[in-house]
């Protein structure tokens, strides 16, 4: 494996607020992992963690604070513009609402055409044989190619939003909840999809959820954020046996599955501290069932436990 994506100590600071109520945020706190060639790497947390703002970050819809993004071995962190916009073609994103993403006044065939439109690419006649195939890839009939994103179900605007994202040949699709409006019996072909995009094409794909089971159907590894930070990164099927973090066993303990009758669920207490004012120390320690005196002073380091990376002191 090699990586295709790498971003390090990425940081994230919005102000909020005005005059004497200004406010700075820290929506990510020192992010950093790396994508694989043809991997599906998943960010899982509560909402409100960060894991849209690093998708972003990650691939420069918005601006880091600090820290570094290696795409493809070059350092796109300082990327100007002109650079950036080549850059986009191998780095494209699919949101959580397809409707909202779509413009209701084109029809799918301009949809699918901007693309090429906006990056100066191919003649009219080769951009609609383009969006033909592109239709057929995703499995929309071409013939709908006239109609208007309402005339779609949910489901088959999510394939339009992603025939877009792989209008231009992308290496990296960032997708924000793709499937968490969808219905869950829709939301597997949607995923099977992905899958098959993914396998025909070396896709790699950073894939944003909330829902751990749908993490754990397409992801190969994951990392589990909290407050702005990474908490916990490993293989899907390491992290989902044997989570080290308390705050990776919370979450897993809440989703119903049959190999996990006997892990007893975990009920975290409190809510999600505001992001303006982090606890000290480490992150989770006011809700950690398991905080020692050490978690409220010093933030744990990440440490390698196999091929877990964990930031936690129970293993120091
Ligand atoms: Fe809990 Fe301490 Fe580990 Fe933080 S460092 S997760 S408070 S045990
Ligand atoms: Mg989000």
């Amino acid at each position: 494996t090699s990586a295709l994506l790498e971003v390090k100590n990425l940081k994230k600071v919005f102000t909020v607020g005005a005059g004497i109520k200004k406010k700075k945020v820290q929506a990510v706190r020192d992010v950093s992992f790396t994508i694989n060639k043809g991997e599906t790497f998943g960010l899982v947390g509560e909402s409100g963690c960060g894991k849209s703002t690093t998708g972003r970050l990650a691939i420069r819809l918005i601006e880091p604070s600090s820290g570094s993004i290696t795409f493809g071995e070059k350092d796109v962190t300082m990327a100007k513009e002109k650079e950036l916009r080549t850059m986009r073609r191998e780095m494209q994103m699919i949101f959580q609402d397809p409707y909202a993403s779509l413009n209701p006044r084109m029809t799918i065939e301009k949809i699918l055409t901007e693309p090429y439109k906006l990056q100066g690419l191919y003649t009219t006649e080769e951009r609609n044989k383009r969006v033909i195939s592109l239709m057929e890839e995703v499995g929309l009939r071409p013939a709908y190619r006239t109609r208007f994103p309402h005339e779609f179900s949910g489901g088959q605007r999510q394939r339009i939003g992603i025939a877009r994202a792989l209008a231009l040949n992308p290496k990296l699709i960032v997708a924000d909840e793709p499937v968490s409006a969808l219905d869950v019996s829709v939301q597997a072909q949607v995923l099977n999809l992905m899958i098959d995009l993914q396998e025909k094409y070396g896709l790699s794909y950073l894939f944003i959820s909330h829902d751990l089971s749908v993490v754990k159907y397409i992801c190969h590894r994951v990392g589990v954020m909290y407050l702005g930070e990474i908490v916990e990164i490993g293989p899907k099927e390491t992290l989902y046996e044997n989570p080290l973090h308390p705050y990776t066993q919370a979450l897993l303990s809440s989703i119903p599955s049959v190999d996990q009758r006997d892990r007893e669920r975990i009920i975290l207490s409190g809510d999600v501290p505001n992001p303006a004012n982090p606890p000290s120390g480490c992150s989770f320690h006011p809700r950690c069932p398991s905080c020692m005196d050490i978690c409220k002073i010093e933030k744990p380091a990440a440490k390698q436990i196999g091929d877990q990376l964990v930031s936690c002191h129970l293993y120091n």
